[in-house]
């Protein structure tokens, strides 16, 4: 188990709980690159309803490449994307994982949308890699 804990930039939001992780997903799709401001997203999935949250979480509804909604929740205040939730997968639990205090232990293991990657940003040796979504 992890102790998972983190917030956003103004510190409005927080959250913490304890859980395994259960893949660490660098997402390369244009939604994110728009979304974080950045060439990609690094996303831990959890298990749904194991984190505690304080603090205004706004929610930004947009839709996935499979026409599914996507639930984007960002801090009221500043502005910070903190998680998203995929209609399609109703079990998991996207945590942007920019958003925790220490990220040291991060290790990503598979990257995705790697077609629309931005030129320079090299998708790592040894992950898993996917053009688009990842399969099943
Ligand atoms: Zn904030
Ligand atoms: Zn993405």
């Amino acid at each position: 188990m992890n102790k998972i804990e983190g917030g956003c930039l103004c510190g409005e939001v927080r959250y913490s709980g304890e859980a395994e992780p259960m893949m660490v997903v660098v997402c390369h799709c244009t939604d994110c690159q728009k979304h974080s401001g950045g060439a990609c997203s690094i996303n831990v999935l959890l298990p749904r309803d194991v984190l505690q949250f304080e603090g205004q979480l706004n929610t930004y509804i947009g839709k996935g490449d499979s026409g599914h909604d996507v639930n984007r929740k960002f801090c009221g205040n500043c502005g910070s994307a903190i998680y998203n939730l995929p209609a399609l997968m109703q079990d998991i639990f996207v945590l942007k994982a920019g958003t925790l205090d220490d990220v040291s232990w991060l290790e990503p293991t598979v990257e995705i949308y790697c077609d629309s990657a931005q030129e320079w940003a090299k998708i790592a040796e040894g992950v898993e890699s996917f053009p688009g979504m990842m399969p099943g």
